[in-house]
């Protein structure tokens, strides 16, 4: 090897090689743009010890499902398996791209990320819900409840499932449905006859390519019974922000958007040099959307075992039930990212929170932590949090 390649990898090539001299070079086979992307991977903060699994899985190491008119790709138990409670779809519809006529028995949230669609569902009691989703709304499909999607332009939306053995590529769908049945009875059960069903599809459609639809108010279907009582969709990105130094969140669960019984979730904003605070859930597990920017995440599960992970957009990362996290932005860019939990409420306990209304003599014996931690404690400035256990990120 030449001296000057031999320059380029000790300089510009990431090294297992921590601060303190522990390590050694890597000049075997290995995957740099990898490398670069996980520096606490392969350099893991001294802090790191113990057996943790695997808490990140990127989309992009997904298989896609490509089809006229989408594509589809998922985070599921089987590609994370950890993560038991929540299972991911990314989904992208071309305008006109129908994700077809179907029901499943898990519980559907999803979060526009681009673009436009018009879904549709109707209830046990023949109440129906048609309505146009744009970027930062939800929506919300009780389990068992029959529903469609529809590109109204280009649009791209994650789908969230509460349960993580769950996969969008076996569910119940009207065409498959109609594919199984005899003709006889299809031509039975609608009272026309069987050359009506001459040309139907011979299996599941899953994604196809149709016309672009006409405005909502020609589509809408009057049902004797009315809307559904409780809506489908929720304006999360226009709802406005609890703001912190550092950041903000915005908070949906069943307090404000009642239709979501089972899931409940932050969209969490973290500026540059901010960090989303030490904290943890005392109800579930935590199930990640990494939306912009770059981030790292250390989880405490005790005992001594802590790992660290690194994040980017369109990663997934996923917390067990009430142990301890915090997420840092370690890139130039606001980090966004989402917080899902299978749960009725967001819950959030705070490690400063809980310190602040501690007695100090406590705090002190406990930790040995000098003067300075203990006057920022009693400032109690933590106490005063406008959410009920979501208080503040400490700017660096
Ligand atoms: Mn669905
Ligand atoms: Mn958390």
């Amino acid at each position: 090897m030449s001296k000057q390649k031999d320059y380029h990898i000790r300089n510009h090539i990431p090294q297992p090689i921590r601060s303190d001299g522990a390590g050694t070079v890597d000049d075997g086979p290995r995957n740099i743009m990898r490398d670069l992307q996980n520096p606490d991977l392969l350099v893991p903060p001294k802090t790191d010890s113990g057996l943790l699994p695997n808490l990140r899985f990127s989309f992009s190491d997904t298989s896609m499902k490509l089809n006229f008119g989408g594509w589809s790709r998922e985070v599921t138990v089987r590609e994370l398996p950890i993560a038991t409670t929540l299972a991911g779809v990314n989904m992208s519809l071309t305008a006109g791209g129908v994700r077809e006529l179907h029901w499943h028995k898990e519980a559907e949230w999803a979060y526009m990320l681009l673009g436009r669609a018009r879904i549709t569902a109707v209830d046990q009691d023949g109440r129906n819900f048609i309505a146009d989703i744009g970027p930062g709304d939800l929506w919300y499909f009780p389990p068992g409840i029959p529903h469609s999607i529809q590109g109204l332009e280009q649009c791209e939306f994650l789908l969230v499932f509460d349960d993580g053995n769950f996969t969008d590529l076996s569910t119940l769908s009207i065409s498959d449905w109609f594919a199984h049945t005899p003709k006889d009875v299809l031509s039975a059960n609608f009272g026309v006859p069987e050359e009506a069903f001459a040309s139907i599809p011979d299996g599941q459609v899953y994604i196809y390519q149709a016309e672009v639809p006409p405005p909502l108010i020609e589509q809408k279907i009057q049902s004797p019974s009315g809307e559904v009582p409780l809506s489908f969709k929720f304006e999360l990105l226009k709802q406005p922000p609890f703001k912190t130094p550092g950041g903000s969140v915005r908070i949906v669960d069943s307090t404000n958007f009642p239709a979501s019984k089972t899931i409940a979730a932050a969209l969490v904003e973290v500026e540059p040099g901010a960090m989303r605070e030490m904290h943890w859930h005392p109800n579930n597990d935590e199930w990640q959307y990494y939306l912009t920017g770059e981030a790292r995440m250390t989880v405490f599960t005790g005992n001594g075992n802590a790992r660290t992970f690194d994040f980017r957009a369109g990663d997934v990362g996923y917390v067990p039930f009430a142990t301890g996290h915090y997420i840092q932005n370690t890139g130039s860019e606001t980090l966004w990212f989402l917080e899902i939990f299978k749960s009725d409420r967001f819950e959030d306990v705070s490690l400063n929170q809980w310190m602040a209304l501690t007695p100090k003599d406590l705090i002190r014996s406990n930790l040995h932590v000098g003067p300075v931690l203990m006057d920022v404690l009693r400032k109690e400035k933590w106490p005063v949090v406008k959410y009920p256990g979501f208080s503040y990120y400490p700017k660096k």
